[in-house]
């Protein structure tokens, strides 16, 4: 098989970006340009506030996602069952009700261009011992939304038993989010990647690669935060990798289509002519190997597609050991957060932003508490924290690949990478966030944390966070 591109279908929208080398100051700052910080900025717009953007808009997770706006999430709510109470997962699911309608209001009011549309969504199974989990999540959802039992799909994909709702949307993430950035235009700063955040008497102080920002209040909206619970976030939260194909088919269904076995399917069409179809759940810790996992999602698809694949991608998604997204504001500080929305982000971002926005306005929200960074721990949270951190463990232990060559120098280790022309490319060899070992992606020629996510280009700079500083090697 020949060499992957990652480029997902939607990152073929281009706009003019803004930068400032000067100074600033604002009430209000947003870190990161993906879909939470955009509706945020939206939401708040009438303020004195600006965003920063490391690259550009929305190129960030929000590009690569599958855009099902859907309530119907896997088996999200015996998971927050599970872990918390059935009255949460409860008030969870309205809350993804709240969200879906506060989504389509945003469009309605804005007039946003963005493709958004009803369609029918499926959860399914294709293993008897999941039968049960998929007859629970109904029972759940059948008090709040139509559902019915199906045992075939709109496309013929292989399915003994699952569930149908109509209550679910799609829409084009990209075209959504630029529009925002239309109706911004003043606000909004690309290419400024937050470095480090310094608190000053009455203001903090951003440093930026650009300049330095003086803000009144921030809200980092960055996937995974940054700089604040630098060691309770790990300890919370796990990353999980999917990858994603897309190909033109004879016939486009109005369906999404979700199993969750021992790997994730799903399907989505797009435009009546594009098929999405992503799979191969991994931790972030497992499989460092890019090119086996694309290889074996293709395998997968080409089994039940004869279509010729046009883009492959891959994508991470932020898991709390609770399944509950984290947001709110941090104790003592005028910094807010989201993050962990659990792969279903398109309704958690719009959520999150509705919430930090009336924290910032001192508006009642029924959603802070439920979400709260705060929130009480018990037994099975702290059980799947430990999963976490001994999957952190191994991924900084066993991630040493064999074609790239080790070097210690006065208690530095670098890695080095010799490329196709003999050129050999030599950086720090852990991720200055928390230290982990680094490993090499082939297909994307990036070097890329299996702890945390972060990733450098093949001469170590920083392309994505957690992670702030590139691991260029001094001379
Ligand atoms: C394969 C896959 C499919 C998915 N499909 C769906 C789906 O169908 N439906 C659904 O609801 N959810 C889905 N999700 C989840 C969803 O895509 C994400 O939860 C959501 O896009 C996250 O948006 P965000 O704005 O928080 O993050 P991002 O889009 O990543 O935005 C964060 C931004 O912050 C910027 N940034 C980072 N660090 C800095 C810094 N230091 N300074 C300045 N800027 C910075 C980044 O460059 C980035 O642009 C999917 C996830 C995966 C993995």
């Amino acid at each position: 098989m020949g060499d992957y591109m990652s480029k997902s279908i939607w990152q073929n929208i281009k706009t003019s970006s803004i930068t400032s080398k000067k100074d600033i100051e604002t009430d209000i700052l947003i870190i990161g340009g993906g879909i939470t910080g955009l509706t945020t900025l939206l939401n708040l717009k009438n303020e004195n506030i600006i965003l920063i953007e490391a690259n550009q808009i929305g190129m960030g997770i929000s590009a690569k996602t599958t855009g099902k706006i859907s309530i119907m999430q896997e088996y999200n709510y015996q998971n927050i069952e599970k872990t918390n109470n059935k009255i949460i997962a409860n008030q969870y699911l309205e809350s993804q009700i709240y969200a879906v309608n506060l989504l389509k209001k945003i469009i309605k009011e804005y007039d946003i261009e963005c493709d958004f549309k009803k369609n029918s969504s499926y959860l399914f199974t294709n293993d008897n011992k999941n039968i049960p989990k998929v007859i629970k999540e109904k029972n759940i959802l059948s008090k709040y939304i139509n559902c019915e039992v199906i045992n075939s799909l709109p496309n013929n994909y292989p399915c003994i038993y699952g569930i149908k709702t109509d209550e679910s949307y799609v829409f084009n993430p990209l075209k959504y989010i630029n529009k925002i950035k239309e109706i911004c235009p003043k606000k909004i700063y690309e290419n400024t990647r937050a470095i480090s955040i310094q608190k000053k008497l009455d203001y903090y102080l951003v440093k930026t690669n650009k300049n330095k920002i003086k803000a009144k209040k921030i809200i980092i909206c960055t996937h995974y935060p940054f700089f604040i619970e630098k060691y309770k976030i790990p300890l919370k939260t796990t990353i999980e990798k999917e990858y994603v194909l897309s190909s033109i088919v004879d016939k486009a269904y109005n369906a999404n289509m979700i199993s969750n076995d021992d790997n994730i399917i799903s399907i989505r069409y797009y435009e009546d002519k594009n098929m999405i179809f992503a799979s191969n759940k991994e931790k972030l810790c497992n499989k460092i190997n890019h090119r086996e996992n694309m290889e074996n999602l293709i395998r997968k698809y080409k089994n039940h597609f004869p279509y010729k694949i046009t883009n492959t991608w891959y994508n991470y998604d932020i898991i709390s050991n609770d399944y509950l997204p984290i947001i709110g504001k941090i104790k003592g500080e005028n910094i807010l957060f989201a993050t962990a929305f659990n792969k279903w982000g398109m309704t958690n971002s719009v959520l999150a932003a509705n919430i930090m926005s009336d924290i910032i306005k001192n508006n009642d929200n029924e959603y802070i508490n439920l979400f709260s960074p705060y929130r009480k721990t018990n037994k099975k949270k702290i059980l799947n924290s430990i999963t976490y951190i001994l999957n952190n463990i191994k991924a900084y232990l066993n991630n040493k690949q064999k074609f790239i060559k080790y070097k210690n120098n006065c208690g530095i280790e670098y890695a080095i990478y010799k490329d196709k022309l003999g050129k050999e490319h030599k950086v720090i060899n852990r991720c200055p966030h928390m230290k982990c070992k680094l490993t090499f992606n082939e297909i994307d020629k990036t070097w890329d944390c299996p702890c945390h996510g972060s990733r450098f280009n093949i001469d170590g700079k920083i392309l994505k966070g957690p992670s702030t500083y590139s691991i260029i090697p001094k001379k």
